[in-house]
C-alpha cells in the first residue's frame, strides 16, 4: 500500500525474452501545477552522459483511474497535466546492456541500477521511497531470488517483495540483481558481507571469502573506526571476458571473466585472481573515498548534466593506490607481487606521452569528453587520473613519510578526510585535500601539488622509493608483452631492437594500427591509426609476425611498408626507431640500510 508521505515504485521483469521491465511510479501528492519527472543522464561513479531515458519505450500517466495527458520537456523530462489525486506513471524500460552502469534482463537473470529505471519526481526527491520488486511470471522463474543492499520493508531476505530507500538519491544507489546466483558470505569488522555471483562459473568460495575478509578488515582498520555500514554486498557478474566495477554506499557491482575467480584446488595466486581482488579492493575503498568523502561539486549534482571537479585524481587515483596496497598490507599478496603491480602501473602511465600535455586536474575536469570518450589519439593527448593519480598518491605518501620522519603518512590524510568530510557529510572543496595534507603533515606541500596536480612533470619516484628500500629504474621494453615489473635477478639485458611506435589491433589475424604514438617511427613514416598493414619490406605482415619483422630491420635502414588506408593500397617508407625507455622495473634494495628497512616495513605494514 502506498502512504501519502512516500513515493511508491513497483518493478516487474515483464518480458525477460524481450528485455523489458515494466515500472510503475505512484506519487500520492503531485505538484498542482503538473508534476515534472525525469530520468538521470548519468550514473554516479561513471562520468559519461548516457541518456538512460532513451531506453524508455512507452510511458503513460493516470490520475487515479483516469488517463492524464503527459508531455515531454526535454530528452529525459516529462510533465503531466495537473492532477488532484494520486498520480500514477507507468512505463516500460528496455534493458539489454550487460554492464555495471545500466540494466540487463533476459531469461537467465535481471539486473538494474535505479538510474536506469526509477523516474525522479522533481521537487519530491527528499521523500522516502517504497519499491516492490516482482518476480517474472511463470514456472521457469520460481527459483529466482533477489540480491540488493536496499533495506527490506516486508520482503524476506533475498526475496521478492517490498524494499525501501530514504530518498531518491538513496534509491538509485542500490543496484538489484535477480536470478539464481551463487551466494557466499563472511564477516568483516563485525559486519555481514555477502557475495552474489551470477553467470556460469566455478569458484573456491572459501578462499575468496577469506581473502575478501582480509582486505575489508584491513581497510576498516585503516579508517580507525567501526565500519560506517551495517551490510555490504559484492554483486559479481561472470562472463567470458568482462572487467569493470562501480561503487555504491552499501554494495558494488562487478563484472569479471571466468578465469578471474579462484578455482578449487588452486594454491597460488594467479595474475587474473590478483587483478580481481584488486578490483574488489578498489570498489570497497570507495565506500569511504567518493561515496562518503565526496567532492562538494557532486553534492549539488542532479544527474541531468555533467558536473565538473578537478578532484578525480584523488577519488580515483588515491583509491587506485590503496587498492593494490591493501592486498600486500592485508597479506593477500607478497611484497614482490606488490612491487610488480606497482611497476606495471608506473609503466602504463609512462607509455602515454599525453601525460606531458594534460595535468591530472585537467583530466579530472574534462573526463566527460576525454577520458570517457577516448579515441585513437588518446595516448598522445590525455593522461589517466587513475594511473597517474595513483602515482601521485604514492609520491605524496612517501613525501609525507620522508618529511615527517615516518610520523605521518597518506593514511593520516585519509583518516582526516573521513573525520572532517566523510563523517559530517560535508563536501570536499576543490582545494580541501591539499589544505588538509599540509595541515596533518605540517609540511609545505604547495610546490609538490603544483608540480604533480597542475603540472605535467613525472613525480620524482626514484629517490622517494629509495627512502623505503625500493630500487627504481627505466629501460626499453623487450617486446609488446613486456609490461614492466620486478627486476629479474641475473636477467640478460636484451639488445635494443627497433620498434614501430604504434599499438596494434590483431583481431582477425591482420595487423591494424589502433594508435600511432607521437614521434614514433610509424608516425614519421606517415602511417595512421586505422591503417591495415599488409607487408614490411616485401614480406606479408600478420598480427603475429609484425613486431618481429620490424625488429629485424637493421639500424639506420629504411624499408617500404605497404598498408591499406580505407580501400586504397599505399606505400610508406619506414625507418624504425630504438624503443623508448618507458618500462619501469623495481627491486628490493639490499637490507644493510637499517633506516630504509624500517621505513619499508612501516610503509607495507610488515611485522618483522
Ligand atoms: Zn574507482
Amino acid at each position: 500500500m502506498s502512504n501519502t508521505k512516500s513515493i511508491s515504485y513497483s518493478i516487474q521483469p515483464a518480458s525477460p525474452e524481450a528485455h523489458i521491465f515494466r515500472v510503475e511510479m505512484r506519487v500520492p501528492k503531485p505538484s498542482l501545477k503538473g508534476q515534472v519527472f525525469t530520468l538521470p543522464a548519468w550514473i554516479p561513479g561513471s562520468y559519461m552522459i548516457r541518456d538512460f531515458a532513451k531506453n524508455i519505450v512507452t510511458l503513460s500517466a493516470a490520475c487515479g483511474d483516469d488517463p492524464l495527458p503527459v508531455g515531454k520537456l526535454d530528452k529525459q523530462t516529462w510533465q503531466c497535466a495537473p492532477c488532484e489525486g494520486e498520480l500514477v506513471i507507468s512505463y516500460e524500460v528496455y534493458a539489454w546492456d550487460l554492464s555495471v552502469r545500466s540494466a540487463h534482463l533476459d531469461i537467465t537473470h535481471g539486473y538494474f541500477n535505479g538510474t536506469s529505471v526509477f523516474l525522479r519526481p522533481v521537487g519530491l526527491e527528499g521523500l522516502g521511497c517504497q519499491v516492490e520488486i516482482k518476480c517474472p511470471e511463470g514456472p521457469a522463474y520460481e527459483q529466482w531470488r533477489v540480491a540488493t543492499s536496499l533495506q527490506r520493508s516486508g520482503a524476506k531476505p533475498h526475496g521478492f517483495g517490498v524494499y525501501r530507500a530514504d530518498n531518491y538519491e538513496d534509491l538509485i544507489d542500490h543496484p538489484v540483481e535477480m536470478g539464481t546466483y551463487n551466494l557466499l558470505d563472511f564477516k568483516a569488522a563485525g559486519v555481514k558481507h555477502e557475495v552474489a555471483i551470477t553467470g556460469r562459473h566455478c569458484v573456491d568460495g572459501e578462499r575468496l571469502c577469506r581473502d575478501l575478509e582480509a582486505i575489508c578488515s584491513y581497510q576498516a582498520g585503516l579508517f580507525a573506526e567501526s565500519l560506517p555500514i551495517d551490510r555490504y554486498l559484492f554483486q559479481v557478474m561472470v562472463t567470458g571476458d568482462g572487467y569493470g566495477g562501480l561503487e555504491h554506499c552499501y554494495s558494488t557491482s562487478l563484472i569479471c571473466k571466468r578465469d578471474d575467480l579462484p578455482q578449487p584446488g588452486m594454491e597460488k595466486i594467479t595474475d587474473d585472481y590478483r587483478q580481481f581482488l584488486g578490483l574488489c579492493s578498489h570498489e570497497y575503498f570507495h565506500l569511504w573515498n567518493v561515496k562518503r568523502i565526496r567532492p562538494q561539486r557532486f553534492l549539488e549534482a542532479d544527474l541531468s548534466h555533467e558536473v565538473h571537479t578537478g578532484l578525480l585524481w584523488a577519488f580515483e587515483g588515491i583509491t587506485s593506490y590503496y587498492d593494490d596496497l591493501s592486498l600486500v598490507r592485508s597479506g593477500c599478496v607478497d611484497v614482490e607481487s606488490y612491487l610488480e603491480l606497482l611497476a606495471q602501473n608506473i609503466t602504463r602511465v609512462l607509455r602515454g606521452s599525453g601525460r606531458l600535455k594534460q595535468s591530472v586536474t585537467e583530466s579530472s575536469f574534462d573526463t566527460w569528453t576525454k577520458f570517457y570518450k577516448q579515441d585513437e589519439n588518446a595516448p598522445n593527448a590525455i593522461v589517466s587520473y587513475y594511473g597517474k593519480g595513483a602515482m601521485i598518491a604514492l609520491a605524496l605518501d612517501l613525501t609525507i613519510r620522508l618529511g615527517t620522519d615516518g610520523e605521518k603518512s597518506l593514511d593520516d590524510l585519509m583518516r582526516a578526510l573521513w573525520q572532517r568530510y566523510g563523517k559530517t557529510g560535508k563536501g570536499v572543496p576543490e582545494e580541501g585535500i591539499e589544505q588538509l595534507a599540509e595541515e596533518i603533515s605540517g609540511l609545505h606541500l604547495q610546490g609538490f601539488f603544483n608540480m604533480a596536480l597542475r603540472g605535467t612533470q613525472d613525480p620524482p619516484l626514484e629517490p622517494l622509493l629509495q627512502s623505503v628500500g625500493v630500487g627504481y629504474a627505466l629501460r626499453p621494453a623487450t617486446g609488446s608483452e613486456d609490461k614492466g615489473g620486478l627486476r629479474k635477478v641475473n636477467g640478460n639485458a636484451e639488445p635494443l631492437r627497433p620498434v614501430l611506435g604504434a599499438r596494434i589491433n590483431g583481431a582477425g589475424g591482420q595487423p591494424r594500427l589502433a594508435a600511432v604514438f607521437d614521434g614514433g617511427a610509424a608516425q614519421q613514416a606517415g602511417l595512421s591509426a586505422g591503417d591495415l598493414i599488409v607487408a614490411v619490406d616485401g614480406i606479408q605482415a600478420t598480427a603475429k609476425n609484425l613486431e618481429k619483422l620490424v625488429a629485424a630491420i637493421p639500424a639506420e635502414t629504411e624499408v617500404p611498408v605497404h598498408a591499406f588506408r580505407r580501400d586504397e593500397l599505399m606505400q610508406f617508407i619506414l625507418r624504425p626507431l630504438p624503443p623508448p625507455e618507458d618500462t619501469c622495473e623495481l627491486w628490493l634494495l639490499d637490507a644493510s640500510d637499517k633506516k630504509q628497512q624500517a621505513n619499508h616495513r612501516r610503509w607495507l605494514h610488515l611485522s618483522n
